[in-house]
């Protein structure tokens, strides 16, 4: 873990920040609670309504052409207690006011619990909340909306997305017709979509072109340097109005670990830090989403947020180094060159991305959940997959890695 022997926020600062949560919802959090000092902004962690000092917040950029400002730090909801969770609290006093959500995410309680969240803090007005729709036909997200309002009890969402999209001729008539009628309504206040297959820059252009689509939410971290497809399509977009927020910015990859020991004492970020400020140096990019399972990872970036130097030349080459190292673990999930190859739905973008949930992540049940709906779990004797591997544009063994999928999440 990096320290910082400079004049910036140190690990034990970070370790430090104030959490006056116990008396903000009636002891919830006692474990957390305190008042401690940021030490390295000399900044008291008591909050205003304590009669002190204000927190310092996280700074906040604006969504596209929706207008609103988000915080640069975004709270993922697969990080979060399906039935109450405490850091949301914390994250709000440091600004960070915008949870990202989804009808699937916690086996289908993402939801709920914010609602149990709001019911106790009654500060639903002060968060932003985006939720998503697996059911990408206009019937069925109408269905998906109602669904999430009645499991959020709230009258309206924030921000609706349809859930990894893939097909940009979903983005049809009949769904900008839904679209608006229930913006109309006041359920929904705005209307994107996720995506982090391999089409990224398509849909990205098509939202371009689409003004009723207001955001996306793409896969987009220190990988993505240099490659100037993705660029230009996340230019086309900036430039049209769509509020970017990035997601996957951990670059994580399956089947390695610790590769990061190996550059983790170069400069004063920890890897978790490190990518996120990477991606905020990108102005383009309104927020990035963290899934923030502790109260240390949540105070460790915010802390990152807060910090405003720049990585130092030293720390992007360490990434840099990094990501050449680790390209042939990183999977883009650009299924439809090595299923192609072969030769069957093999899904094995999906698949490794199971994988790198388990590995990168720690959260096997999520990667079995994922997995379960897919052919790995039934077995892929017939299919090529030295094939599959020859085909990977960045080296993965893809024959390696789903045995190894197959193996860890049976
Ligand atoms: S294994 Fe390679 S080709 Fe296949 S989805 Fe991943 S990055 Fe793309």
């Amino acid at each position: 873990m990096a320290t910082n022997e400079g004049d910036g926020i140190t690990r034990r600062d970070v370790l430090g920040l104030g959490l006056g949560l116990g008396a903000g919802l009636g002891g919830a959090a006692a474990g957390a609670a305190g008042a401690a000092v940021l030490g390295g902004l000399g900044l008291p962690a008591r909050s205003s309504e304590a009669g002190e000092s204000p927190l310092p917040q996280v700074p906040r950029r604006t969504l596209g052409r929706t207008g609103k400002t988000v915080p640069i730090l975004l709270l993922g909801g697969m990080g979060l207690d399906k039935r109450f969770d405490p850091k949301i609290a914390e994250a709000v006093r440091f600004g960070v006011n915008y949870v990202d959500a989804a009808d699937c995410y916690l086996g289908g309680s993402s939801e709920a619990g914010l609602a149990a969240y709001f019911e106790r803090a009654k500060d639903r007005d002060r968060v932003w909340v985006t939720t998503k729709s697996d059911r990408h036909d206009p019937k069925g997200f109408e269905q998906t909306v109602f669904r999430s309002l009645e499991n959020l009890r709230s009258d309206y969402v924030d921000m609706y997305y349809l859930h990894a999209l893939d097909d940009p001729d979903r983005l049809d008539d009949d769904l900008a017709v839904t679209v608006l009628r229930l913006k109309k309504a006041g359920r929904i206040r705005h209307f994107g979509f996720s995506c982090h297959g391999g089409n990224v820059p398509e849909l990205l252009r098509k939202a371009a072109r689409t003004r009723w689509v207001e955001s996306v939410m793409f896969r987009y971290s220190f990988r993505s340097r240099g490659n100037a497809v993705l660029n230009a399509a996340i230019d086309a977009a900036h430039e049209a109005g769509v509020g970017l927020i990035a997601m996957k910015t951990q670059g994580a990859e399956a089947g390695l670990r610790d590769a990061w020991k190996r550059f983790e004492k170069t400069g004063k970020w920890n890897k978790h830090q490190a990518v996120l400020k990477a991606v905020w140096e990108d102005e383009r990019i309104s927020g990035a989403v963290s899934q923030m399972d502790t109260f240390d990872k949540l105070r460790e970036n915010i802390a990152a947020a807060l910090d405003r130097t720049p990585l130092t030349s030293a720390e992007r080459d360490a990434l840099d180094r990094y990501a050449r190292a680790t390209r042939p673990f990183a999977c883009d999930g650009c299924d439809q060159l090595c299923s192609a190859a072969a030769g069957a739905d093999a899904r094995i973008g999906d698949t490794l991305r199971a994988l790198m949930y388990h590995d990168a992540y720690g959260e096997t049940g999520r990667a079995r959940e994922l997995l379960a709906t897919l052919p790995a779990a039934r077995g892929l004797s017939s299919v090529d997959l030295s094939a599959a591997s020859r085909a990977c544009p960045h080296g993965v063994d893809v024959a390696g890695l789903m045995k190894r999928a197959g193996e860890v999440l049976a």
